[in-house]
């Protein structure tokens, strides 16, 4: 028996950094109290600043989920036709959210690993001019594939409808211009890149999507946003905040902000990167080819292998939680995260275990080339050396 570290390398929740988890200790403060108000603003003002955004923010506490849910039954009326792309789980649970707050969804669905293109949204709206509203993964996590959501906002800015985008990871895994691509709502959440525990969501409002909320007919409650910023401006919430979480989130944002959100984007990105050439170096295919993102990266499992065999072998062998697919993806493919606080010391581990995993199963594997491909990577992205073509 060898000591076996235990690592959470999954796209949510995902590693968690250090400071932050000791930043919650100190939570026993009460939330009507200047000096929880003074993080209270400092998290949200930090937070207005990674999003690039000067509009409202509002933090909830809820997962992901909540927040995407808030932004129905706050800015839309019973009966409203909006357009849904669908390309994996997430985008399901847009239509699922829609139709359950008695919108009227007309669904754009693709394959999974495939995604809704610019063209396809523009003829929707076409087709559909009296849509009040279009909603979107920036991240579809459940495939790994990112949608074109600067090309599909600036077809919709030009419309009455507004853009409600789950960034719940795409923000800090891809570039994202808020008020110049016209991103009305971006939805993000805790436990992704921003490297603290599950439990928090925010969205950033813009005053197109604050006229919807003025004639929103939806019942809704605890997810108030309209009174949510109003409080959020004195640095208050309208409900007891998760005090412990937001103490993380001030400690987190500070990092991100240290290191610059441009480059925990180009993080990302480079450890996609790294891990797309490294697949394909073990004669590894990725899941989503069209349009690969850099919160996650799906890869197929080899012919007549379960991905369950991978992500049981991570387990069981290296302590390490990766993701397997979801729904009917489950058993094909497997998923590396490289959203939030991932390094390439966690790659090079990741593509070393995910080798001698492969090998365990009866797949034929030279070991190192996988390791090798992010080492070079690595090596032309520092200026360690120059790209070689191997
Ligand atoms: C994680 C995630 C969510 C939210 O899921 P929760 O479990 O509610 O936090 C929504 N959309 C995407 C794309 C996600 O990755």
């Amino acid at each position: 028996m060898h000591i076996k570290k235990q690592r959470l390398l999954t796209p949510g929740p995902t590693p968690l950094y250090p400071p932050a988890l000791h930043a919650m200790m100190a939570s026993d403060l009460h939330h009507r109290t200047e000096d929880f108000r003074r993080v209270y603003q400092a998290a949200i003002a930090d937070l207005k600043e990674v999003m690039g955004t000067s509009y409202d923010v509002v933090p909830l506490v809820a997962s992901g989920s909540g927040a995407m849910e808030a932004s129905v039954s706050n800015l839309f009326s019973r009966g409203d036709k909006v357009i849904v792309c669908s390309a994996g789980k997430f985008g399901e649970r847009w239509v699922d959210i829609t139709k359950g707050h008695g919108l009227s969804p007309v669904v754009i669905k693709k394959e999974y690993g495939d995604v809704v293109t610019p063209a396809e949204v523009e003829a929707a709206l076409k087709d559909n001019p009296d849509a009040r509203g279009v909603f979107v993964q920036a991240s579809e996590t459940s495939t790994g594939a990112a949608h074109d959501v600067e090309s599909m906002g600036k077809i919709i800015a030009k419309t009455n409808a507004i853009f409600v985008v789950d960034a719940i990871t795409g923000l800090g895994t891809m570039p994202l211009k808020i008020e110049e691509w016209g991103l009305d709502v971006v939805i993000g959440g805790s436990q992704k890149a921003f490297m603290i525990p599950p439990g928090l969501a925010f969205l950033s409002i813009s005053p197109k999507a604050w006229a919807f909320e003025a004639t929103s007919d939806l019942p809704h409650f605890y997810f108030n946003l309209k009174k949510e910023a109003k409080n959020a401006a004195a640095g208050e919430s309208s409900w007891t905040p998760a005090t412990s979480l937001i103490l993380a989130l001030a400690e987190a944002l500070k990092y991100i902000k240290s290191i610059g959100m441009d480059k925990l984007v180009e993080n990302a990105q480079l450890l996609a990167r790294a891990t797309r050439q490294a697949a394909a170096a073990l004669g590894l295919e990725p899941f989503a080819a069209t349009s690969p993102g850099s919160s996650v990266t799906a890869i197929k499992a080899p012919a007549g292998m379960d991905s369950g065999k991978i992500v049981k072998g991570f387990r069981e062998r290296f302590g390490m939680i990766i993701a397997n697919g979801q729904g009917s993806m489950k058993g094909q493919i497997f998923r590396i995260a490289h959203l939030g606080y991932f390094d390439f010391a966690d790659l090079f581990a990741v593509v070393g275990s995910l080798e001698l995993i492969l090998a365990a199963n009866g797949y034929p594997v030279q070991f190192g080339k996988g390791v090798s491909a992010v080492q070079e990577v690595y090596a032309e992205a520092t200026g360690i050396r120059q790209p070689v073509n191997a």
